[in-house]
């Protein structure tokens, strides 16, 4: 297993993209992964706040995976049981609108097999909104229908929507995803991390 990480946090492969957007930032690789982890976030970028913290899911979206996950932070950035392994590790900017761009399909392209390959004990898979379904799940076609065809998937693999406050409104309109997914996605969390 060839262990990226120092390369990965010194990419600059898109720089040029980045400081072509209204924040004209550079490159962050958010990196927080390593051997040994058993449940892995298959997420999609880093956020603004993400970017400036240094630290996956420092934010409100944070604040509500935990609590479907059922984790404290301290067991949510616990390395050692936890890797979080996002589509794009850096921020992407923003669009016209004002919403985080989508991640640079580069990124995955470069590094996802060889940062996935530094985890092979992984035994629960979360994977978090569509640009993770499209790379995990052979079947994808809705982010609702992935959601709710937990039972298909491959063994040990839970799909969810961005926990997102923009995803409030899907939420309240599909009340099953509290009602059935999260429970089982919570008893299924508990047992890989003890
Ligand atoms: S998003 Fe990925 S490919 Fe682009 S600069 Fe960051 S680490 Fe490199």
């Amino acid at each position: 297993m060839k262990d990226i990480r120092s390369d990965l946090h010194a990419c600059t492969l898109c720089a040029q993209r980045f400081a072509a957007t209204a924040t004209m930032h550079q490159p962050n690789p958010v990196v927080w992964f390593q051997p040994g982890a058993r449940l892995l976030i298959a997420s999609q970028a880093p956020g603004m706040k993400v970017h400036r913290a240094n630290t996956p899911f420092w934010d409100a979206s944070g604040v509500r995976l935990r609590a479907w996950l059922g984790l404290d932070e301290e067991a949510f950035y616990d390395r050692s049981r936890v890797a979080i392994i996002p589509m794009a590790f850096c921020f992407p900017g923003y669009d016209a609108k004002g919403s985080d761009l989508p991640p640079p399909p580069v990124c995955a392209k470069t590094w996802r097999k060889y940062a996935l390959a530094m985890v092979p004990d992984v035994r629960l898979t979360v994977l978090i909104g569509g640009h993770a379904m499209r790379y995990h799940l052979p079947d994808f076609t809705t982010v609702t229908q992935a959601v709710r065809d937990h039972d298909t998937h491959p063994a040990g693999t839970f799909a969810l929507p961005h926990p997102s406050w923009r995803n409030t409104g899907w939420l309240k309109k599909n009340p099953w995803f509290e009602e059935e997914v999260l429970p089982r996605l919570r008893t299924a969390v508990a047992e890989v991390m003890t």
